[in-house]
């Protein structure tokens, strides 16, 4: 049996099936991306001064969690863009930190990981 007919290669993934994954995930970011844009937009709650001093910190708070939140959506998107690029050019799959293929277990969770769990934690610290 010659190992060059195999259907799957050495890691098992199947680009095709990565491919549709990554590209769902980025529709499913734009969505979520316009959907905050267009919360933001809406002038269904005016800011009121000179009522309780616990509102206005209420609504400060809430505004923060809203543009961490849409940097995180960024921030992710071009995660999912960059584990696409790669999928083209045939090293997805491949610790940027290290050069070593990524676990398939991580990848089965975090399918536009670009770094093994080693070098994303050094890159975090
Ligand atoms: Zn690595």
């Amino acid at each position: 049996m010659p190992e060059t007919t195999s259907p799957t290669d050495a890691t098992g993934s199947d680009p095709q099936r990565i491919g549709q994954l990554l590209r769902a995930k980025l529709e499913q970011l734009a969505a979520e991306e316009s959907a905050l844009f267009e919360a933001s937009l809406e002038p269904t709650a005016p800011v009121q001064y000179g009522k309780r001093a616990g509102d206005h910190v209420a609504e400060s708070a809430d505004r923060l969690a809203r543009s961490r939140t849409a940097g995180e959506l960024e921030k992710l998107e071009e995660e999912v863009r960059a584990g696409l690029a790669k999928l083209e050019a045939g090293t997805y799959g491949i610790c940027e930190g290290c050069q070593r293929p990524i676990p398939e277990a991580r990848l089965e969770v975090l399918a536009w990981a670009t770094r093994c769990v080693d070098c994303q934690s050094s890159l975090r610290r």
